[in-house]
């Protein structure tokens, strides 16, 4: 049982065109992943209340992007500011359905709350331009205007920030959003609902649909009033979205797969490298899209480096995420446990050794011990493939250019982190990586600040800063004749 100070906002409702709608006998259940018990069950919406939510959406559109930027801007920080108020309901809404530990789902809520105040903050600096003609009666000016009706559909590992990061550039550059959460994981969206509406957000202008993804997808793709579609998740879904839409040319912003290198120089604090690779392979028991996925250390201090970690990675507290002591929850379910538990088969199977854990967990169920591994072949499926689990596999090389080709040589090029405190190094190693994001000497970058996104299969597009709102709006040119 959850112990919220705010029962409300806890709801498996949908929310369209202002209204709530429940689960009929075709609900869609939402269960813990710690025990499997019954969080709640939302509506698989029909096809019909799907398009009534884009109708909604296009009505809301105009009043919407007709406002003012400052009067976005406060009902952002409305928003913004209930969700800071109620973090702590949030945490334990998003933990009961996800499984992560409550402080990294309140870290989750509140750090992306962050893209709320800043993109209502940008919004009143959605400059245009003039531009130096070249005749004397001619004037050339810009414009910068909301794109129309944007959908959002997003991933289970991140079920409150990846709705937040899409929201707060979409509403405030004027568009209307409506969201698509992972069936996994709806309750944090629908939760985010109950804020919105009462932060004062019109009807129509941000809605949360529950149901069939493949159907809500498709109607997202072929529906001529959604002008642009934002999307976090896998490579493969994102390909799929970019070809169910190819016919109506819509706009796409796709945060994609990862494949992140961690790499460890030989100059590099080790202590800190460390650290930074525990942040950055077992946040989210390694379910993140920016998890260090092969770690490449040099050789002189691959030992050392994966004595270090393995002894770090004993130390998390492995549990429930309800508990406040767990610093690492179970996986989201029993597919993931069989594909990590694949990769470290495969990577033992070509040489591999096992520092610490190696397994499913003595807890049972979508538990699997953080797991250590070393002599890693560049081979091995797990240095190919995204594991999404906890399972750090340290591979050693010996010069910077095998290292930046080892790292380089994935169809992904989401986040790449090294460690060095050589300059010249530095700069070097970043210029070379194929990666939209790379951390240096630190295991965390994300940051409402920051332009978030991947190059190569990774994705199309950034999150975050002064250019995420670009992607919500379109330019118009204007050409003044005859002056
Ligand atoms: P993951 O492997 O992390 O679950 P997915 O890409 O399958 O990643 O899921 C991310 C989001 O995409 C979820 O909201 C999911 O429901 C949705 N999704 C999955 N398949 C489709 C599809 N064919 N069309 C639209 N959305 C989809």
């Amino acid at each position: 049982m959850l112990s919220l100070r705010d029962k409300s906002l806890l709801t498996a409702n949908a929310y369209v065109d202002g209204t709530w709608i429940c689960a009929d006998d075709q609900g869609i259940d939402v269960t813990n992943p710690a025990d499997g018990s019954l969080v709640g069950r939302v509506p698989s919406l029909s096809r019909e209340m799907v398009q009534r939510a884009i109708d909604a959406a296009e009505a809301a559109r105009e009043d919407w992007a007709a406002r003012p930027a400052r009067q976005r801007a406060v009902l952002l920080r409305r928003w913004y500011d209930l969700i800071i108020e109620n973090a702590d309901d949030l945490a334990q809404i998003l933990t009961a359905e996800q499984g992560k530990p409550l402080s990294e789902a309140k870290a989750e809520i509140v750090s992306n709350a962050a893209y709320l105040e800043w993109f209502g903050e940008e919004a009143k600096r959605v400059y245009g331009e003039v531009i130096p003609a070249p005749a004397a009666d001619r004037r050339f000016i810009v414009l910068k205007q909301p794109i129309g009706v944007c959908a959002a559909i997003t991933p289970w590992n991140f079920p409150n920030g990846m709705i937040t990061r899409k929201a707060g550039p979409a509403l405030a550059a004027g568009c209307p959003i409506i969201v698509k959460p992972a069936s996994q994981t709806p309750l944090s969206a629908l939760a985010l609902a109950v804020l919105a509406e009462r932060a004062g957000i019109p009807k129509g202008v941000f809605q949360v649909v529950t149901g069939k993804a493949q159907m809500i997808g498709t109607l997202f793709c072929k529906n001529p009033t959604v002008a642009k579609i934002s999307f976090t998740g896998s490579t493969e879904v994102g390909r799929w979205l970019i070809t169910e839409s190819a016919d109506g040319i819509k706009r796409l912003s796709l945060e994609l797969g990862g494949n992140a290198p961690f790499i460890v120089f030989e100059d590099a604090d080790l202590d800190a490298a460390v650290q930074g690779a525990m942040m950055a392979k077992f946040r989210n028991s390694g379910q993140t899209c920016v998890c260090a996925n092969r770690i490449y250390v040099h050789e002189s201090v691959a030992d050392e480096f994966a004595y270090r970690l393995a002894q770090a990675a004993e130390k998390l507290v492995v549990g429930v995420g309800s508990d406040p002591a767990t610093e690492q929850g179970p996986l989201i379910d029993r597919a993931a446990v069989e594909k990590v538990t694949r990769h470290l088969q495969d990577a033992l199977d070509r040489g591999a050794r096992v520092l610490t854990g190696g397994g499913p967990h003595a807890l049972g169920g979508t538990w699997f011990q953080p797991t250590v591994i070393t002599g890693v072949s560049p081979d091995a499926l797990v240095a190919r493939e995204e594991t999404f689990a906890p399972l750090a596999a340290i591979i050693s090389f010996s010069s910077d250019d095998e290292a930046i080709a080892l790292a380089n040589a994935t169809e992904f090029g989401l986040a790449a982190y090294f460690y060095s405190r050589d300059l010249a190094r530095v700069f070097r190693v970043a210029e070379k990586l194929e990666a939209g994001m790379v951390g240096v000497n630190t295991g965390a970058l994300a940051s409402e600040a920051a332009p978030f996104g991947g190059v190569k299969q990774s994705g199309i597009g950034r999150e975050g800063s002064r250019h995420g709102i670009d992607e919500y709006l379109e330019m118009k040119y204007l050409c003044l004749a005859g002056l």
